[in-house]
This record gives C-alpha cells, structure tokens and sequence, in this order.
C-alpha cells in the first residue's frame, strides 16, 4: 500500500505558486510505487489523476484538485555506455530528476548535447510530453528511447523515437494524456545520446554556448522562483498554411515574423501577435503579462489561477478577433470539473437565475445532462449568475462536463468553484453565434435553442451525434425544420435545412411572433 498524504498545498510544487490543495497525493519513487498505485481498486478509481513534474508547464485554475497527484519522484542518472575510447555518452535517467541538474551532471562531465536547452525547469519526465525545445534544439535531438507504464496494460513499455511521435512542442504522451482523454502514459526512465567533450576547445566551446544561453534567457524571462510566478510561454506559436499567412500580412499592411517551415507552412510568434493586441505589460486584475515578453502570463500573488485564465482567455479572444487566429495553450489547463459518469440526484440551489425574481429556490432534480446543460444556459442567455451547490461534483455527468469545458474553453463565462462544491458561472460579454465548437454533444441542441432566442441566428456544423445510439438528436432537429413550416412561426425562416448537408444553418428573422 502506498503512502498516501491527504490536503496538500501544491504552491511550492507549480511554477505559478498557485496554492491549489490536492484531495490526495502520491510520491512515486521507484517503478514498484506505480504497481501499487494501479492494482489498488480505490485508487484506480479515483477518476481524476494527473502526474506532476516540476509543476513549469501547468495551470491549476481552481483552488481545489479533487483527485490524486502522482508526483513523480523517480531519481538516479546511470551512464550505460561508459568507454573511454568511444565518443557517444548514453545516459538513462530518472524522471524525477530536475531537467537542471542533469545539465549539471553533463557539464561536470564534459559531456554535449543539452547546451542550448540550459536554465528550462522542471524534470527530466516531463521534458519529452512537449518536446521541450530552445533556440532551434528540440529534445528529440538527443532523446534515445524512455521506459513508460502503459496504465491501461499496467506494463512497463519501451518507446522509441519514433513511437514518441515528437513534433513542435508535442509528443504521443501530451496528445494521449489530454484532458479530454483518459490518462494512458506515465514516463519513468528517459534515456538520452550524448556525445563527450574530447578536447578541451571543445569543452570551453560548449560551457560558452551555456554562459551564452542563461544570459540570453535571464534577460527575456523571469525566474518564477525568485521573480514571478509564470509558467514560461502560455501560447505555443501557432502554424499555419501560407494563404492564411498572405491574408494577415495583406490585412495588417505590414511584414509580420515568422518562421518558414519545411512543410511549407509558416510559425508566427504568439508573443508578438499578443503584443499587436496591446496586451504586452498588461494586467487583470492578479494576472499579467511580462513587460519584455507578452507571451509569458505572470502571478502576481494570487492563491488561485482565476485570474490568469481569464486573462488567457481574454488575449485568446483579442488575437482571434484581430488576426482569426486561435491560440492554443502549452500550458496544461488543470480543472476541477472531469467526467464522472455515476450520477444519481442532483442538488440545484438557484439563486437570481431568472431575471426580476430575487429569491433563491432549491430545486431537487435528477441530474439529467439536458435539465443541467438548459439551466446552464438559460443563465448564460439571460446573462445571470448561477450558483450550483451541495455536492455538484459528486453527481454531475460526462456531458455536463463537457459542456462546462466547452463553456470555459470558449469565454463564454468564467467558472469559479469554491470549496469544491459552490460553482459560479458568469456570463461574459463576447456575443456567442457560432456553435460549431459545441457540436460534439447531443446537448448542444439545447445550446442552440437558447442562443437563438438570445441572438436570433445560430450558426453551427450539423449538431452533435450519440455514442450510444443511431442519432436520436435528428428527432430534434426535424423538430426544428418541422417548426418553421409551422403557422405561428411564419416569419421564422431556416435556411438550409436539408440534414444530409453538414452545415445547417437556423435562421428566425423575428424570434417568435405570431
Ligand atoms: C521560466 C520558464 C521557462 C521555460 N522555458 C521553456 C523553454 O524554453 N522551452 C520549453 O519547451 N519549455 C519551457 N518551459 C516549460 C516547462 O519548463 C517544460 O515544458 C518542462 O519540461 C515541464 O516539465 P515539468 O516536469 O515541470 O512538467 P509539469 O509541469 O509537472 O507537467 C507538465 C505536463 O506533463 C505531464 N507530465 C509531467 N511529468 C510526467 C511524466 N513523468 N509522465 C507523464 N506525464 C508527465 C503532466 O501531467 C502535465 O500534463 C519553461 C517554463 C518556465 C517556468
């Protein structure tokens, strides 16, 4: 049985010193730990997990995580290839070591290769789920193979490069482990290919390169340890195809940075767009932007990460209304909210959900994803605040989730979850037509009703589908094109409203009147 520590502060173990408490919290030392972690049913069945590193490159958002941190703490650095006269150093290492002292350990023994990747934080286990790169050098330069537990298999597996599938800050681990994937792979061992030093020109050459790359980074970046709390950039730089490029540089009359790639599509810098977007230097409310580098979102002392994803979500809806651009962030957004599909009753207690009407009901209802995702959204339409309490997340579902993180995915309101079981949904003030985004679910239906009584056009791919069964949301959807045949809403139009074309498109000229 593994030692587990209940109510911890994770402030000192994320880069943005946010003082979020873990519900439960493993130190994983050595592979046997992770055996125990996976055969124990109550463990397993903790529904959400995350593993953390160095804490560099994650947001926790809320001030509670109700799951289990698996901190991996996993140490030791073997040289498997240690002979004298052969040039190549292969060094296998825990994936709890601090990506720094392995820099350390390299330079004391003369051994090149981590050069331009000196001063990143974090571990050596985290290092390859983004791919870490630096002044053109990614990891996959040097990376050999890394030893994972396959948590689905329970096994240890080896990958390679190429199973490691590494592109621009991106690997196979960050694309399975996504957020809205269950969780498949904990790296344990990372094996890297060096090379030795063997002579001392080249030694001095590549302790120049290092002196050379700390002083370019301190004069960029802040240290979240001694400075401000930040997670390195928050955007990845987005790629895209040259048309696009052409139309931004056409539209903003000016040469924009980029990076040509050998695919022939261009990488622009985040930073520099948010800059355009006058964000640089920028504050809201705790959250801001450093002064000489707009895409480094800093704390400046919150205990919570509210203010820094509202701030990401407000530069996110800036740059795409400028340049029709979505970024998207490198930082691992942590939430509370996460599928949970054993719901029996749900508690709602309202309060001012309808306009004009001050009190606050208690409504017990069952927790129906449709029920939950029609309030959720009559709220959002109406533009009220919504409160849902008393044991939201022990009964809410999959779609419900889905919804929620559909809601704070696209700043169509801020949520705030307090003492993990008050959640607090404001509305925000973007104007919200287009639903494409929301079509995964069936609910999405319910998105549309309200927001065409609240704009009066909804635009949107052909609404979402069913794992379960054969489409049942069609019986809606020829309700809706039955509905604008009907006489009382002649001067309701739909166009399009064919359902085998993908796009429809729903259109009432005057929402509802006789
Ligand atoms: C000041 C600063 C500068 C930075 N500069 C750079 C830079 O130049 N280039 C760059 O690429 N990045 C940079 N970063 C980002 C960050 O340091 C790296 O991405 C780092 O490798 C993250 O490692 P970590 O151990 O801190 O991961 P964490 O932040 O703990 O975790 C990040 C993600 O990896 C997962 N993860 C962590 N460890 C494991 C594991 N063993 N197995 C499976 N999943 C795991 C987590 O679940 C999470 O999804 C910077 C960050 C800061 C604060």
């Amino acid at each position: 049985m593994c030692h587990v520590e209940k109510n911890v502060s994770l402030r000192k173990l994320n880069t943005y010193g946010i003082n979020a408490v873990a519900r439960y919290l493993i130190r994983v030392n050595n592979e046997e730990d992770l055996i125990k972690i996976f055969n124990d049913p109550y463990l397993t069945n903790i529904d959400q997990k995350l593993i953390l590193g160095g804490g560099s490159n994650l947001l926790f958002v809320d001030e509670y995580f109700n799951g289990l941190i698996i901190y991996m703490c996993i140490k030791g650095i073997t040289n498997l290839m240690n002979n004298e006269e052969n040039k190549k150093v292969i060094l296998r290492v825990g994936a709890g070591e601090k990506w720094m002292d392995l820099i350390t350990y390299t330079i004391q023994h003369k051994y090149n290769g981590l050069e331009y990747l000196v001063g990143i934080p974090g571990t050596v286990g985290g290092a390859p789920i983004q791919n870490i790169s630096a002044y053109g050098v990614e990891l996959s330069n040097v990376f050999l193979e890394c030893q994972v537990f396959d948590i689905q298999n329970k096994r240890f597996v080896i990958f390679d490069k190429h199973a490691c599938d590494f592109a621009y800050r991106t690997s196979i681990f960050k694309r399975k482990n996504n957020n809205n994937d269950r969780m498949r792979y904990i790296i344990t061992y990372v094996t890297f290919e060096l090379s030795k030093s063997l002579s001392e020109s080249v030694d001095l050459q590549s302790k120049n390169i290092i002196k050379d790359i700390i002083q370019r980074r301190s004069f960029k970046l802040p240290d979240p340890w001694l400075h401000v709390g930040n997670a390195g950039s928050f955007f990845v730089n987005p790629i895209i195809t040259n048309d696009q490029y052409q139309k931004i540089k056409q539209q903003e009359q000016n040469d924009i940075p980029h990076y040509l790639l050998s695919n022939n599509k261009i990488k622009l810098i985040a930073g520099w767009l948010i800059e355009q977007c006058n964000w640089k230097g920028k504050s809201l409310r705790t959250a801001g932007t450093w002064p000489s580098h707009a895409n480094i979102l800093i704390n400046n002392g919150s205990n919570h990460g509210y203010d820094l994803w509202a701030l990401a979500k407000e530069i996110r809806t800036s740059v795409e209304k400028r340049f029709d651009i979505r970024l998207e962030p490198e930082v691992n957004i942590i939430r509370i909210f996460r599928p949970n599909i054993t719901s029996s009753k749900l508690i709602i207690r309202k309060t001012h959900l309808w306009q004009n009407e001050n009190k606050t009901k208690t409504i017990h209802i069952p927790s129906d994803k449709n029920v939950c995702v029609h309030l959720l959204f009559a709220a959002i339409s109406l533009k009220q605040k919504v409160s849902f309490k008393d044991g939201f997340f022990d009964n809410i579902c999959h779609d419900v989730t889905r919804i929620l993180q559909w809601i704070d995915e696209y700043n169509i309101a801020d949520l705030y979850f307090h003492n993990h079981q008050l959640l607090k949904i404001i509305p925000n003030d973007h104007k919200l037509t287009d639903l494409t985004s929301a079509s995964f679910s069936r609910a999405s239906i319910d998105i549309a009703g309200h927001t065409l009584l609240k704009y009066g056009i909804v635009s949107c791919v052909k609404l979402g589908g069913c794992q379960f069964t054969d489409r049942p949301i069609d019986l809606h959807l020829n309700l809706l094109v039955a509905l604008g045949s009907a006489q009382q809403l002649s001067k309701a139009c739909i166009v399009k409203p064919t359902l085998d074309i993908p796009f429809l498109e729903i259109k009432y000229l005057e929402a509802f009147s006789s």
